[in-house]
């Protein structure tokens, strides 16, 4: 597989990417979390307030381990916070807290993105597991047809992750307005490193969406390339 032109052709993208948000996640994250907010709040202050503001206090948050851990869990009602979060006052921590503040406005909203990525979680989940056996089983077997149901099953996932972009996207731009319209994040060199903190998070979930694409078109060129060798 990895000796092939194609599947370089296909990955390459995704990967190319995926070290240039990495890179970028790793510059700006630690920039930023040198650099102080005006307000001088925490992570977990700031996601308090803006949920607070929205009328979201049965919204509990708590501090989970591991760096770049922080996410909300829809299902709990839990706005889970790195260490690093949750207690540093920093520009890097305020985007990250409003950010995952923004998933729980999100789901308060019923924001319809959001509500079509958990409607197809245990799908994708399912699908998941089975696609690799049902695509490699197709080719074990000679069936074409079941090896295009194991490509509709890996199609799963790269849908996922394109449903993904708007709903992380949104939540970027609701955690921007929201720590500037409530003057947690002023100064005209703070909002940039705003942005940069975010737009670095973005190039992450863009990178996953591309290399999902990559690899179900790389996929389908081998389903396509075994049928031309038997005719
Ligand atoms: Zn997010």
């Amino acid at each position: 597989m990895f000796e092939s032109p194609l599947f370089w052709l296909f990955a390459a993208p995704g990967l190319l990417l995926g070290f240039y948000a990495q890179s970028r996640i790793k510059l700006n994250y630690m920039k930023y979390s040198q650099v102080a907010t005006a307000s001088g709040m925490t992570g977990a202050e700031v996601a308090r307030h803006l949920l607070d503001a929205k009328g979201l206090r049965d919204v509990r948050i708590e501090t989970t381990p591991g760096m770049l851990s922080d996410h909300y869990d829809p299902r709990g009602r839990v706005l889970r916070l790195s260490q690093e979060v949750y207690y540093t006052p920093s520009v890097t921590a305020a985007g990250i807290a409003a950010h995952e503040a923004g998933h729980a406005l999100q789901d308060a909203d019923d924001y319809f993105p959001m509500q079509v990525r958990s409607f197809i979680v245990p799908l994708v989940q399912l699908a998941a597991k089975i696609a690799p056996w049902v695509f490699f089983g197709g080719f074990v077997l000679g069936n074409e047809g079941v090896a295009w149901a194991g490509i509709i099953l890996f199609g799963a996932q790269t849908l996922f992750t394109l449903v993904t972009l708007p709903v992380e996207f949104d939540a970027s731009a609701r955690a921007r307005n929201l720590l500037t319209a409530h003057g947690i994040v002023t100064q005209k060199e703070n909002i940039e490193g705003l942005d940069k903190v975010l737009g670095a998070a973005a190039w992450t979930y863009v990178a996953g969406a591309v290399s999902a694409v990559g690899s179900l078109l790389y996929l389908v060129a081998i389903a396509i390339g075994s049928r031309r060798e038997r005719y």
